[in-house]
């Protein structure tokens, strides 16, 4: 099989020195292994999603040195591609319809789910039957039937990372109170989850390596658990350190500041950008 990474920014605003470091990191290990590097936007949402910065990523990319290998694959132009897996985990009777805005959500999970984590959904919803489904409301996984239906099958991934390197198991009693039931089609309109259909190109790219930053480790169980119920192969991870600011925290998109077109304009090489991140 082709040794395949890819880099997966959404253009909703600059690339800066961590997406830098990512696309990098990815498009050298590809290279190094005689393999391909992909480029994918992930530009399902599309209030946010600009053609202008599309572009910006492009001509940033090439700048720096990169080249990516076929088609850009761009999520909005797939869209309808993502329903028949919605369709599939519904024959399996794994979603329910919800209606609960985020403030619903949040006041349910105020005193008695303390220490919860903050986005675990309490369940309101979750004895609704996919019949009572009302325009608006999202598709929530059923997370325990859905443990319940790979019971005896292992949900693994390998990591490549220096953090995490080794197997991974996903535990079905940490998953509940970790995970829970996850949205899977937005509400509004039927716009998928990013984490389902980012894990889905993956498999649809026939990427073997999916290299991308620490921020991201703990979305990979989800994604290899709703890979596994829907019987498609599980990639490699590979999650790289974050590039941070001085205050040590992670570096955003609000970081204008660390643009990489800030640092072209202002006159720096490619190789100045391989010297901020690191990686000379
Ligand atoms: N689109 C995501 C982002 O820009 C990255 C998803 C991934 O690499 O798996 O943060």
């Amino acid at each position: 099989m082709t040794f395949r990474t890819r880099f997966a920014p959404s253009p909703t605003g600059p690339l800066h020195l961590g997406h830098a470091y990512s696309a990098i990191v990815a498009h050298d290990m590809a290279r190094a292994a005689g393999g391909e590097f992909l480029l994918r936007m992930e530009d399902t949402d599309l209030q946010r999603a600009k053609p202008e910065w599309d572009a910006a990523v492009i001509e940033d990319l090439s700048w720096i040195g990169l080249s990516w290998d076929g088609p850009i694959l761009r999520q909005s132009e797939h869209l309808n591609g993502y329903n028949k897996y919605l369709e599939t985990f519904e024959s399996m009777g794994l979603l329910y319809p919800c209606s609960c805005s985020r403030s619903d959500i949040r006041a349910a999970l105020a005193a008695p789910q303390e220490g919860v984590a903050h986005d675990v959904y309490p369940g309101t919803c979750k004895g609704r039957p996919m019949e009572s489904r009302k325009p608006g409301d999202a598709l929530r996984l059923h997370l325990d039937r859905a443990l319940a239906r790979l019971s005896g099958q292992s949900v693994a991934f390998e990591e490549t990372g220096e953090a995490h390197r080794g197997t991974h198991h996903l535990d079905p009693q940490r998953a509940l109170q970790e995970i829970g039931d996850v949205v899977l089609c937005r509400k509004g309109e039927e716009i998928i989850a990013y984490f389902l259909a980012s894990a889905l190109d993956d498999v649809h790219q026939g990427i073997t390596h999916v290299v991308r930053g620490e921020d991201l480790f703990d979305f990979t169980q989800l994604q290899v658990l709703l890979l596994t119920l829907l019987d498609l192969p599980v990639p490699v991870y590979h999650h790289h350190r974050l590039i941070r600011d001085e205050a040590g925290k992670r570096l955003a998109k609000r970081d204008d500041a660390r643009a990489i077109s800030k640092y072209r304009a202002e006159g720096a090489t490619p190789q100045d950008i391989r010297r901020m991140v690191g990686l000379v």
